[in-house]
């Protein structure tokens, strides 16, 4: 993994947020990806909404687990915190981070193979217990790290670049978001920026656990004509269906939708996401609908992109647990250590 810092001279007139920032403050270490790597795109983007969203980049929390994919939290943010965990174990050290100081904003970054295989029950139970982050995965349906094997992603029927045929059905996350209850699931492609960035803008503010699952092609071993987790293959058979803008709570609202195109959801902080439907038949309301359209347009090869599914109110580790409002870094040692009295009563209790 490379470390190298990217040269910090910029134009003068570069824009900047409400922080007096600049987006190259966003932006990490050198990439060693690929040259044309998904990822890179995908880092792009979450600089990008990073900046849009004036978030203080020593207040987030960077997590991965093992993979190309999780490789690229190096290359964004380079000022925030970053803990790059063991194969599919990024979920655990979020849950303990978010639980420890509920102050930071949490991205985590994985990949197919990290989340679809070893890290499955992790990723499960971080949806179950409603950890608030975003729960990124960059999706090219290969092990790009170990030169190109099937990922449990990889659609029946495709090949690899060796011309060997995927034997097994596809594990869709998406899907397994659903079901396990996720408040915010959403679909994108590294390619398809104007759709990105939004969706993680509003995917970073969301009250609860938001998953991003981020077509992200491999160019180097899953980018050929028989994939379906090629560049081209995703531009083909791309079906938008709910388009999403997301306002953050401190800035004037202005849209320049008309009325009637458009549906806005006040999340808890008072920021709003406006939905605007791109299919008729589509509610991003509704949870079962949701998984049975994605049912029908996947059995006729389209790939659904968009916010799928919103609640407004989603259920959040730290309401269900009725911690402290404050992270547990800020508290006095009173309140951390209440003392033996109280352990006795503890004790007391279960005998
Ligand atoms: Fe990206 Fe594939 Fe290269 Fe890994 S092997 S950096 S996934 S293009």
């Amino acid at each position: 993994m490379s470390y190298l810092p990217k040269p910090k001279i910029h134009h003068p007139q570069l824009p900047k947020n409400t922080l007096g920032l600049t987006r190259r403050d966003y932006e990490g270490s050198l990439s060693t990806l690929c040259a044309g790597c998904g990822h890179d795109s995908v880092s792009a983007a979450l600089i990008q909404a990073c900046f849009e969203l004036d978030l203080p980049p020593h207040r987030v929390g960077k997590l991965s687990g093992i993979g190309c994919s999780s490789k690229t939290p190096t290359y964004f943010l380079g000022p925030a915190h970053g803990f790059n965990s063991v194969h599919g174990r990024m979920p655990s050290i979020a849950s303990g981070a978010a639980a420890a100081n509920r102050d930071l904003v949490y991205i985590g970054v994985s990949g197919d193979g990290d989340t679809a295989s070893i890290g499955l029950g992790q990723f499960i139970h971080a949806i179950r217990r409603g950890v608030n982050m975003l729960y990124l995965v960059e999706n090219n349906g290969t092990y790009g790290l170990t030169k190109g094997q099937f990922s449990a992603t990889a659609d029946p029927g495709s090949k690899n670049k060796g011309g060997r045929t995927n034997a097994y059905p596809a594990i869709d996350l998406v899907q397994l978001a659903l079901q396990m209850g996720a408040g915010f699931v959403a679909r994108s492609f590294s390619g398809d920026k104007a759709q990105l960035v939004p969706l993680l803008k509003a995917a970073i503010a969301y009250p609860g656990f938001a998953f991003v699952d981020v077509i992200s092609p491999c160019v180097t071993f899953n980018n050929h004509e028989a994939s379906t987790k090629s560049y081209a293959h995703i531009r083909r058979h791309d079906r938008p269906l709910v388009a999403a803008d997301f306002v953050p709570h401190a800035e004037e609202i202005t849209t320049a939708y008309a009325p009637g195109e458009r549906v806005a959801v006040t999340l808890h902080d008072g920021s709003t996401l406006y939905l605007k439907k791109l299919a008729e038949d589509y509610d991003p309301y509704d949870r079962a609908g949701a998984m049975s359209y994605l049912q029908r347009q996947q059995a006729d090869g389209a790939v659904p992109t968009g916010l799928l599914f919103v609640d407004a109110a989603p259920v959040e580790m730290h309401a269900v647990l009725g911690t402290d409002d404050r992270a547990l870094n800020s508290l006095p040692y009173e309140a951390l250590c209440p003392g033996a009295t109280a352990l006795d009563d503890i004790n007391a209790a279960l005998r």
